[in-house]
């Protein structure tokens, strides 16, 4: 980093070790009492487990409490997990349900005020600066990704652009004629932003893009590297999830090597997602958090399913905030396809409630640059001679896009095609390479 560099709050973003751990210990303490106090489902969990609030003492103590889990949060629709009366509520977003109950989270005024700030952190801490011109493609609305990067750029103090997703044209028109200099988008838009630059016979020299602010899925470091070289930018990773504010939670510095955690705000542990125990630093494991000073809906031990190792070595850039080393996978058999989370069994049950189709079916993921998913399926003996299949295929397409908005290529196959098994079913047939 440049001496003298602008940072947002560079207090916070350079604190010690030291300090970081003191301020989680004073934060934790704080936080376990709200939530036990004002959180039907918390107290009776601490009381069953027969933890005091008081008598959490040091942030080892944090490993005795409960964990929480995503379907907590269903549990409590529509409200969800909530600690103060509804008028201090100021904002809900929303996750599509993975069983059609969507996954509300709500935010009070400080709650909202605090997502900014970790979201300004983020850019700031990727190298965003004041006089950037921020275009931001993610979808505004009940998705948490377009309103904070949004936030975040206001209070950082940048130019916002707000274009949302689509209208590929009209980004790179308002790319172009703004000199938007930071793009926010997923890195698969940005791979798609790239083949229309190319169609149009634009180069990178004719924009003034030097940051692009890339998360919402997994991808690889071939992906960055050929974003970077195609923008010409320094393509930056972030990670978070609604139920933890939305984006905000972790980004890249310019050292690229792992994501630095805001651990003022989210005590992070790492877990064996079998046993629940916790794991030393450097093991890999599920990554679990405990969010330290929110008010609408406090989050214990929030399970995340994702399993990355912890870093906890200062980096060279001079933080000391832990990193999230690559994303290496899911605690459980869901699957992440173009930013969408999906359960093996959820398109099952759109397969399965289709009279033309049989029950044999296949998920097969593919990579090149980006992953594909296909539905491979039988059409049903009643229906294999008369179905329409062009018109079958579309209806299977469109139900997976209605009902999970998952993009796969369905493919029908003759019924008795799909080799049997005799032992469990050979479902999902995973051909993506993983570093
Ligand atoms: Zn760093």
């Amino acid at each position: 980093m440049k001496e003298g560099t602008y940072l947002f709050q560079r207090d916070q973003q350079m604190m010690s070790r030291k300090d970081i751990e003191a301020l989680q210990l004073k934060l934790m303490k704080a936080q376990v009492r709200h939530a036990y106090d004002n959180v039907p489902m918390y107290r009776k969990r601490l009381d069953s487990a027969g933890i005091d609030p008081a008598k959490i003492k040091k942030l080892e103590d944090i490993a005795k409490v409960p964990f929480t889990k995503k379907d907590d949060l269903r549990d409590h629709y529509p409200y969800g997990i909530r600690a103060v009366p509804l008028d201090r509520i100021k904002r809900l977003h929303a996750s599509s349900g993975t069983t059609g109950i969507p996954t509300v989270v709500s935010y009070t005024s400080h709650d909202l005020d605090r997502w900014a700030d970790l979201m300004a952190r983020c850019y700031s801490c990727a190298g965003v600066e004041q006089t950037d011109i921020v275009q931001n493609a993610y979808g505004y609305g009940l998705f948490t990704g377009g309103l904070g990067f949004h936030m975040g750029a206001e209070r950082l103090g940048a130019l916002v652009i707000p274009t949302a997703t689509g209208n590929t044209k009209r980004q790179i028109k308002m790319m172009k004629d703004m000199r938007t200099s930071v793009l926010c988008c997923t890195p698969s838009y940005s791979l798609y932003i790239i083949e229309e630059l190319a169609e149009e016979g634009l180069s990178p020299s004719d924009l003034d893009l030097r940051i692009g602010m890339f998360g919402a899925e997994p991808w690889s470091d071939e992906t960055r590297k050929i974003i970077e070289d195609k923008l010409d930018i320094a393509a930056q990773d972030l990670y978070g999830m609604s139920e933890l504010y939305g984006p905000g939670v972790a980004v890249e510095c310019p050292e690229q090597n792992g994501l630095h955690i805001w651990s003022d705000e989210f005590l992070v542990e790492t877990i064996n997602p079998d046993t629940g125990e916790v794991l030393s630093p450097g093991e890999k494991g599920e990554i679990v958090f405990t969010m330290l000073t929110r008010e609408a809906m406090p989050l214990l031990r929030y399970r995340t399913r994702d399993l990355a190792v912890i870093e906890y070595e200062k980096c060279s850039c001079g933080r000391s905030h832990p990193r999230i080393m690559r994303i290496k996978g899911r605690s459980d058999d869901m699957l992440i396809v173009g930013g969408v989370n999906v359960f093996p069994s959820q398109i099952e049950d759109i397969l399965m409630r289709m009279d033309e189709l049989g029950e044999q079916y296949q998920i097969v993921l593919e990579t090149d640059r980006l992953d594909h998913i296909s539905v491979k399926v039988e059409v049903s003996p009643n229906h294999w001679v008369k179905a329409d299949m062009k018109e079958l295929t579309k209806k299977v397409e469109e139900s997976l896009i209605a009902s999970l908005t998952l993009r796969a290529k369905v493919e029908l196959l003759a019924p008795g095609t799909i080799p049997r098994s005799e032992g469990k079913a050979k479902r999902v047939i995973d051909l993506r390479k993983r570093i």
